[in-house]
Order: structure tokens, then C-alpha cells, then sequence
């Protein structure tokens, strides 16, 4: 019997709580069914009806994704301008635009969309897509056919292309009545955004909206706070996410497995230098200044939020060597960040004097790739790796205003300590503050009430959509 429990208590464990289908070939996709080896348990567990939409989308998308007899016929309807009735299937298609950390909350902003509004998600491939993640939905492939009849004009869409639904409603070309529907629209929601394009978060637009069977949509933003504003939305999100800031956490490790090679990149790390330490901490560090660091100010802030939040112990400046506890811990810091210098300056440190508690602290950053390569291979396989190994830490230091932190803190299950952003080059005092919650912030979020046709602030509007800690104006869920 007790066998039976842990078999079964073990396949639990492997699909991570459920959040994962059974029944894929392993061997595809080395990550998905080893990540919890690497992982420890969530404590924070999917709901059950969370787990049942999952397992619905998967039907949904085996029955409507690409080359089915429903997607040969939905696509029929871009050869004919406007869509002929309503279609069996209806998509969402998400374009592949701009950082990684970027592109992975957009995409699992882009999913959580298709869950609240029965579409089918279907990824534009860009450079690298396919290089960086495994299939997650079982059977069909969540990649768009590279003969799609638009991707050529994917680079190209902005706030003023002729199909762009905001461009279409300033215009009057449009308005929420029209009955003649369009077979596909342009979403633009890039953090430069207008007023018309940000009508998306209304619950009008969206009424409209849901009756086109295309929506082409590029983001560079995690807009899922204002999906919660969003009253049509509200009841469903709140039976998803009954714990609201679980969003990403679950979305995140249900998408974003990584492809075999860049697994590699992250077991090898782990196993190498971080799975023999008593405790991991990950200090993610991404200076927006311009010029080239290390920084001072950036190096003071870093140690100031390390010794005054006791994440390290501090070193002894007079003693040369220090025995003090029986069995001295090791603690490995994992850094990231495109400059070597403050991993050097903390290593030195730490190798020059002894810990006061006789603990010893190892420092290593896999890669310093100085500056950021959006458009290289092995640049982005490294950059994915590093957000992975920072989110298997059990300590989180990350860095104000950057995705490639909060996709490590969403996917570890994390609350980080934020560093300020530091003004005018000085360190900003208290250096860090502990995040509310693990979701990512919202930087570009509209500030208007739709029912009033007014401006708000939209951070106050409910309990759970709060400003961000390290953004004033962004919006995350806790
Ligand atoms: P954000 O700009 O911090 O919000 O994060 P993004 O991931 O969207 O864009 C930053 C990009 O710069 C990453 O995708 C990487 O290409 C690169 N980058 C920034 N910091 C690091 C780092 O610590 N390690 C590596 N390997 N790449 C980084």
C-alpha cells in the first residue's frame, strides 16, 4: 500500500500538481517530466477548476489547432475580408516581439486571454521560439504554420496599420455595433499604446471583439492585471485563481518548458555548482543606466540589501579566520547579470575574509554576455537557462522594472526582494523592499474607467490589483 501512495504521490509530484498532462512522450521533451526533480513542491496548489479549463483548452486545441479541418476552414476566411457567420473555432494568434523575459509574460498573458475567451493561442515563431521551448499542449503544435498568411506583416504592425482595432475605431471605420464583423483585427498593446487601442480592457471592445474569428495580437507587456478589471472576466478569474496572485506561477510552469538543449544548459549548471549547497540564493541584476558598469552605487545597493535583509552573513573585516559553528553551512549565490563585475567584487569578498558565522558562501554566474543580443541563439538559450536557475533558488534578490526577474520569481514560486531603482546614480536607501506577491507588474497599464468614460487610477479599483513595488504607475494582482 505504501508503495501505491508514494507511486502515486510521485506521479502528483511529476505533473506538478496536476498543472501537467499526462501521457506525452518523455523523450520529446526531457524537461517537462524532470523539472520537478530540480523544483521543490509549490506550496501553492492549482485549483481543481483551474486544472479542468487546462485540460478543456487541450481538447479545444487538439480539435481547432493547426492543419485540423476547422483551421483549414477558419483560415479560408482571411481570402474574404469580412467573416461569413460565426466560426467553430476562433484564435488568437501572439507575434514574437522583443526580450525574452518580455516575450514569456506576454505569451502567458496571451494564453489566460485565450482561456477566458475559448480561443485557440497559436504562437508566430519568430528567430527562436521553437529552439527555446517544447510543445506544451498535447498532439497539435501551438506554432503557427510558417505559411500563415500574414506572418510576413507581423514585423510591420503597429498602432497604424489599416487592421489595427484601435487605429479602426479612432477612425470611425469600426465602432462595438457594427454588425458586419472583420475576419481578423491587429491588437496593438505595446507599452506605447493610445487611448483607442487600450479600449481592448473594456468590456464592450470585447463583447465585439469576440465575434472575430482572428485576433493578431503584439505585447511586450504582462497585461493580465487588467484582464482582473475587466467585469466579464472577473467571476471566471476569480473561480481560476481562487489564491489571485498565482498566475504566472501556474501558467508559467504549465507553458514554458525548456527545449531539450537549453535544459541542458540549466542541469548541468545545477548539478555542477548549485544542488550541493544547503541553500541557493539568486541575485538577478539588470542595470538600466546607461554606460558600462560595475557601478558603485549599484555594488553598495546590492550588499546593503544582502546584509541588512540577513541574506548573507556579513564578513568579519579583523579576524583571519573564523571556526565558529559546529557545522558550517554552504551557501551558493547564483548571479545574473550581463557585466561580471559585481559577482567579482562579491567573490573577492567573500574568499578575502571569513563570514562571522563560519559559514562559507560560493559565488557563480554562468554567462556575462555584456550587452543584450536579442536576435543570437545561444544569447537567448543562455539568457532562458538563467532565468530557469534563478527561479530554482530558495532566496530571491531581483532587480526593479525587468521581466527577466519576474519570469524567475513567478516560475520559483517567489517572493523577491526588489532593489530600488537607483535616481541620479546613487543608492537608493532602504535599498530592497520584499515583493507583495510573486506576479510580475503590469508597466503599461490603462488608467480609465470604461462604464464612465473617465480617467482613474486603476490601482485602487479592487483589493487584489494593487501598484507595483517597483513602478508606481505599473499594476500587479496579489
Ligand atoms: P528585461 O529587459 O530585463 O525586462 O528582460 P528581457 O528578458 O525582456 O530582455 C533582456 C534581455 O537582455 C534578455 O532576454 C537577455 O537577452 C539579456 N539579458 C539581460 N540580463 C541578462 C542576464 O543576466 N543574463 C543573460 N544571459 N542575459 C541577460
Amino acid at each position: 500500500v505504501d508503495d501505491h501512495f508514494k507511486a502515486a504521490d510521485l506521479r502528483e509530484d511529476k505533473l506538478l500538481g496536476g498543472l501537467l498532462a499526462d501521457g506525452f512522450d518523455a523523450a520529446s521533451c526531457l524537461s517537462r517530466y524532470q523539472s520537478f526533480l530540480y523544483r521543490k513542491t509549490s506550496p501553492h496548489k492549482p485549483f481543481p477548476y483551474l486544472l479542468s479549463k487546462l485540460r478543456n483548452y487541450e481538447h479545444l486545441h487538439r480539435r481547432c489547432g493547426p492543419h485540423t479541418l476547422s483551421f483549414n476552414k477558419t483560415l479560408k476566411q482571411f481570402k474574404s475580408s469580412h467573416s461569413i457567420g460565426s466560426t467553430d473555432c476562433k484564435y488568437i494568434v501572439w507575434i514574437s516581439f522583443s526580450g525574452l523575459g518580455n516575450r514569456i509574460l506576454t505569451l502567458a498573458s496571451a494564453f489566460l486571454y485565450a482561456l477566458l475567451t475559448n480561443r485557440v493561442l497559436l504562437v508566430d515563431q519568430g528567430k527562436d521560439m521553437a529552439d527555446l521551448f517544447c510543445e506544451p499542449f498535447p498532439d497539435k503544435s501551438w506554432l503557427l504554420p510558417q505559411d500563415f498568411p500574414i506572418t510576413h506583416e507581423f514585423k510591420g504592425f503597429n498602432q497604424d496599420s489599416p487592421q489595427c482595432y484601435g487605429k479602426m475605431l479612432k477612425n470611425n471605420i469600426i465602432n462595438t455595433s457594427t454588425e458586419s464583423v472583420p475576419s481578423y483585427l491587429y491588437l496593438h498593446l505595446t507599452h506605447d499604446y493610445g487611448d483607442h487601442d487600450k479600449l481592448f480592457f473594456c468590456d464592450e471592445d470585447q463583447a465585439f471583439l469576440a465575434k472575430v474569428p482572428w485576433l493578431v495580437m503584439k505585447s511586450n507587456n504582462y497585461f493580465v492585471p487588467s484582464l482582473f478589471l475587466i467585469q466579464s472576466f472577473e467571476h471566471e478569474l476569480g473561480r481560476l485563481f481562487p489564491e489571485k496572485g498565482t498566475v504566472f506561477h501556474h501558467l508559467g510552469r504549465y507553458l514554458f518548458h525548456p527545449s531539450d538543449h537549453v535544459w541542458g544548459l540549466i542541469t548541468r549548471y545545477y548539478q555542477a555548482y548549485l544542488a550541493k549547497a544547503d541553500e541557493r540564493l539568486g541575485i538577478q541584476i539588470r542595470v538600466f543606466d546607461t554606460g558600462v558598469g560595475p557601478f558603485n552605487h549599484v555594488m553598495d545597493q546590492i550588499l546593503a540589501c544582502i546584509l541588512n535583509e540577513k541574506l548573507l552573513p556579513k564578513v568579519n573585516m579583523q579576524e583571519s579566520v573564523v571556526n565558529l559553528s559546529e557545522k558550517p553551512k554552504l551557501k551558493a549565490v547564483l548571479v545574473t547579470s550581463l557585466n561580471s563585475g559585481y559577482y567579482e567584487n562579491m567573490r573577492n569578498m567573500y574568499w578575502e575574509h571569513p563570514t562571522i558565522s563560519g559559514d562559507f558562501v560560493g559565488f557563480y554566474q554562468p554567462s556575462h554576455e555584456e550587452y543584450q543580443q536579442t536576435e543570437k541563439g545561444l544569447h537567448n538559450r543562455k539568457a532562458w537557462a538563467e532565468m530557469y536557475l534563478l527561479s530554482l533558488t530558495d532566496v530571491l534578490v531581483t532587480s526593479s522594472w525587468s521581466t527577466f526577474g519576474y519570469v524567475a520569481q513567478g516560475l520559483g514560486g517567489l517572493k523577491p526582494w526588489i532593489l530600488y531603482k537607483p535616481e541620479n546614480r546613487t543608492a537608493p536607501d532602504p535599498p530592497c523592499r520584499r515583493a507583495m506577491s510573486m506576479e510580475p507588474c503590469f508597466h503599461a497599464p490603462p488608467f480609465y474607467d470604461c462604464k464612465a468614460k473617465k480617467g482613474i487610477d486603476t490601482g485602487v479599483v479592487v483589493p487584489h490589483v494593487k501598484h507595483c513595488e517597483d513602478m508606481s504607475w505599473g499594476l500587479k494582482v496579489v
